[in-house]
């Protein structure tokens, strides 16, 4: 089966967050995974990487016409993040709750950009704006036998 294709709906949908190396040499790795699994979402892959610059170019090739397209590059590819996929309804909107807006001075405080930066070349985290974008980031990022499907015993106690 297809890893990446099958069942992106309901409790089954998935995002992608990275974070990044700002949030890597600040410590915030723990942090972060532990607002998404306090929340109820499932961890079904991660890993700590070096993302290559002709990754990244193409991770935000929507982007590749702005200004700063350059420096995010530079700045996503100047040390180590974390990769991670996460299952759950509607997790990709929840997600980009959970991370505030793209600019943290635009940040309410309990998000994660709203409670650990200050500027938007250094906003930490990294969230998909939608299904088909955490489709395509996730195999991008991953081999199909790094997501892994797996029962949560906390399932019954998460959904009705
Ligand atoms: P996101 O989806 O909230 O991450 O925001 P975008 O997809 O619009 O932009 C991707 C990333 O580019 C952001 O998270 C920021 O790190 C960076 N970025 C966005 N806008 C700006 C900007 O105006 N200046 C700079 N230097 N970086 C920006
Ligand atoms: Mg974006």
């Amino acid at each position: 089966a297809n890893v990446f294709k099958m069942g992106w709906t309901g409790s089954n949908e998935r995002t992608f967050i990275s974070v990044k190396p700002d949030g890597v040499q600040r410590r915030l790795v723990g942090e972060i995974v532990h607002r998404f699994e306090r929340k109820g979402f499932k961890l079904v892959g991660m890993k700590l990487l070096q993302a290559s610059a002709e990754q990244l170019r193409e991770h935000y090739r929507d982007l590749s016409e702005k200004p700063f397209y350059s420096s995010l590059v530079k700045y996503m590819s100047s040390g180590p993040i974390v990769v991670m996929a996460w299952q759950g309804h509607d997790v990709v909107k929840s997600a980009r709750k959970m991370l505030g807006e793209t600019n943290p001075a635009d940040s309410l405080p309990g998000t994660i950009r709203g409670d650990f930066c200050v500027e938007v070349s250094r906003n930490v985290v990294h969230g998909s704006d939608s299904v088909e974008s955490a489709q395509r980031e996730i195999s991008l990022w991953f081999e199909h036998h790094e997501l892994l499907c797996w029962e949560e015993c906390s399932q019954p106690w998460i959904y009705a």
